[in-house]
């Protein structure tokens, strides 16, 4: 029998013990704050802000949104992100990835403060990952590493092939699994012969952004996968980077798309600005 590892499910029981954190700290003059900046009217982008609010608000968190124009210059959005570090009132930034063009979003992720660097994406961060350092993981990542603890896998040894080398996936990805004591390998376009080592894998991670893209015969039998994808097919169904029809019965455990690693996304993101706020009343 394939476990579903259902991301919808977890995620919602680590909210119902996160909502009481929060209530705690509301008893103790603590709101934790979510500042999301969000700038002009990419469609997808709209809908991660909401749904990112609606969870905040659900639970009890401050989450204000700054929605700024798409004609927004680079300086423009370094102002409203310093004032934002300034704020006591508030313990994570999140800068929504794509920008428009006239801005350096390298530059953009640099000027927010590590410390409320609530995506992770800074290089501090990245580096206190990469040398097993506490400090803020992306929310992708950190609730792939939730969801495995949540079904009991344990990745110590295993054998973790990850598909995408990107800075808000496979990356820090592969950085949590090494910290977890995992034997990782990270592929990406450049791979040869990558179904041959997928294959290999006793964890596989996809995470490429090409809908249905890995067949069951790039996949150990009794591997767990994680697809992270989160595709259009031809019939624009939302699909994963997984063939999940055919690799669901030769897996030991799966995620479904959708209902697996986005759902956890958004947990996570929750969990760690909760954090944030515990670090403000503790010091
Ligand atoms: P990027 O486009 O930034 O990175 C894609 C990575 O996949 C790159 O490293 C690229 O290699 C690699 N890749 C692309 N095609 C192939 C291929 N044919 N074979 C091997 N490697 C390949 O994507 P993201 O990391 O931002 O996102 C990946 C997917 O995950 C998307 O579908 C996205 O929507 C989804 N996603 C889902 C989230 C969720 O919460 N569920 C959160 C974030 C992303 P190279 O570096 O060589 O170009």
């Amino acid at each position: 029998m394939t476990t579903i590892l259902d991301g919808k499910k977890t995620a919602d029981a680590l909210m119902a013990d996160l909502k009481t954190q929060v209530d705690a700290l509301a008893g103790q003059g603590v709101v934790p704050g979510l500042a999301v900046v969000l700038v002009g009217d990419d469609p997808a982008s709209a809908i991660y802000v909401r749904n990112k609010e609606k969870r905040a608000q659900s639970l009890g968190i401050n989450s204000v949104i700054y929605h700024l124009p798409f004609s927004t210059s680079e300086q423009e959005l370094l102002d409203q992100v310093n004032a934002l570090n300034l704020d006591p009132s508030i313990d994570g930034i999140l800068v929504q990835l794509p920008l428009p063009d006239q801005i350096n979003a390298q530059a953009v992720i640099q000027a927010i403060d590590p410390d409320k660097d609530v995506d992770g994406f800074h290089p501090m961060n990245m580096g206190r990952l990469w040398t097993n350092l506490p400090g803020i993981v992306a929310s992708t990542p950190y609730g792939i590493m939730q969801l495995l603890a949540a079904y009991g896998i344990d990745v110590a040894g295993k054998s973790v092939v990850i598909v995408g080398r990107s800075n808000i996936v496979g990356r820090p990805l592969a950085g949590l699994m090494l910290n977890a004591n995992a034997t990782v390998t990270i592929a990406h376009s450049q791979t040869q012969d990558l179904f041959a080592l997928t294959k290999t894998a006793d964890i596989l991670v996809v995470a490429i952004g090409q809908a249905e893209f890995i067949p069951a015969a790039a996949v150990k039998p009794g591997a767990v996968v994680i697809d992270v994808g989160m595709d259009r097919n031809a019939e624009n169904k939302l699909v994963g980077d997984v063939d999940f029809a055919n690799v669901e019965p030769i897996a030991s455990a799966i995620t479904p798309v959708p209902g697996g690693v986005g759902p956890m996304t958004i947990a996570s993101l929750m969990i760690q600005t909760v954090n944030l706020a515990k670090k403000r009343l503790n010091g």
